[in-house]
């Protein structure tokens, strides 16, 4: 295996201590404790699962953490009536809906009714308008992490080829738009792009969020290229349940000159960059610095 393992356990780690930190400094220099609400509906193992971590972590880094568990058949007026409970409530900097939402919610309409400023999860159409017109937002935490470790391991991105397989408005959109922020010449493949391998293998960095067990292989990888795997597919493999990504690790390590893992890569960067965009969140709310290096 040639490839450097970009280790998101460890630089998610690193981000916590330093979301921490703040913390700390927020409450001794100003009195201020950032506090996370999350928002669950229903009672979807995955979410609640989502729910439980983000909880524990946001009280490990010494923010206060907020839970609300509503039933599966909650209304869309009760449920926005919490939300513009909790976007008037002075402890709360951030506000997190868990998706997905029980199909009878209107997911735009209750993403659009958390305010801009304490929407930790960055999907409001607002955000998304100021990440595409290159203004301070808030930045969605896969792609954020995402870009994180990019920066880390390359240092400037300027100049370089980005291939972002993947054109959810979760993952794929805003990853090209902070590549682009950061002067990446960058290409968005999908479903119906052609000879996709051709244009992977242009890459200097190649960003996949597909969804579908390690269909890129090794010889789509442009040597020495850096691979970020957010996928995460559960699989059977020799009658064992396993995590994969959407690349396959062994033959993608071979060529590329830096490689995320699945599990252990891009994940725990998700949850540790909810705590840094509450911070973020939580700063610009009283109108303090922002911490370098927790936004884009
Ligand atoms: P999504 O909304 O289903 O989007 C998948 C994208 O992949 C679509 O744009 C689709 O193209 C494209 N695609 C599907 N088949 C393809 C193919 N054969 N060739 C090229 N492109 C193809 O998924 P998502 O929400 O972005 O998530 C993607 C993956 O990331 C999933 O495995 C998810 O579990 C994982 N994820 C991980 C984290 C984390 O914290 N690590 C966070 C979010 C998501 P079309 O638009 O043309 O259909």
């Amino acid at each position: 295996m040639g490839a450097q393992i970009i280790d998101g356990k460890a630089f998610a780690a690193k981000v916590r201590s330093k979301v921490g930190e703040h913390v700390t400094s927020l409450k001794a220099d100003h009195g201020i404790t950032p506090g996370l609400a999350v928002v669950l509906v229903g009672e979807d193992p995955a979410s609640q699962v989502y729910v439980r971590s983000k909880g524990k972590m946001t009280t490990e880094v010494g923010m206060k953490s907020v839970e609300h568990k509503l039933d599966v058949d909650t209304s869309e007026v009760d449920l926005l009536a919490l939300i513009d409970a909790l976007n008037n409530d002075d402890s709360i900097h951030g506000i997190l809906v868990q998706l997905p939402l029980p199909g009878h919610l209107d997911e735009d309409l209750v993403i659009n009714a958390i305010s801009p400023a304490k929407d930790v999860d960055g999907f409001h159409i607002s955000n998304v308008g100021l990440l595409g017109t290159g203004q301070k937002s808030m930045v969605p935490c896969t792609p954020l992490g995402c870009l994180m470790m990019l920066r880390e391991h390359h240092g400037s991105l300027s100049g370089l080829d980005a291939v972002v397989i993947g054109r959810s408005n979760i993952v794929g959109k805003p990853m090209a738009q902070l590549l682009l922020g950061d002067s990446c010449t960058v290409t968005i493949a999908h479903s119906r792009t052609k000879d996709l391998q051709d244009v992977v293998r242009r890459a200097d960095i190649v960003v996949a969020a597909v969804g579908r067990p390690e269909m890129v292989p090794g010889d789509w990888i442009k040597k020495g290229a850096s691979v970020i795997d957010v996928g995460i597919n559960r699989i059977e493999r020799d009658g064992k349940n396993k995590l994969v990504g959407d690349v396959d690790f062994a033959s993608c390590a071979e060529v590329a000159g830096a490689i995320t893992p699945v599990p252990g890569g891009v994940g725990p960067m998700t949850i540790a960059c909810l705590l840094a965009n509450t911070v973020t969140a939580c700063c610009r709310a009283n109108g303090l610095a922002e911490p370098e290096g927790l936004t884009a």
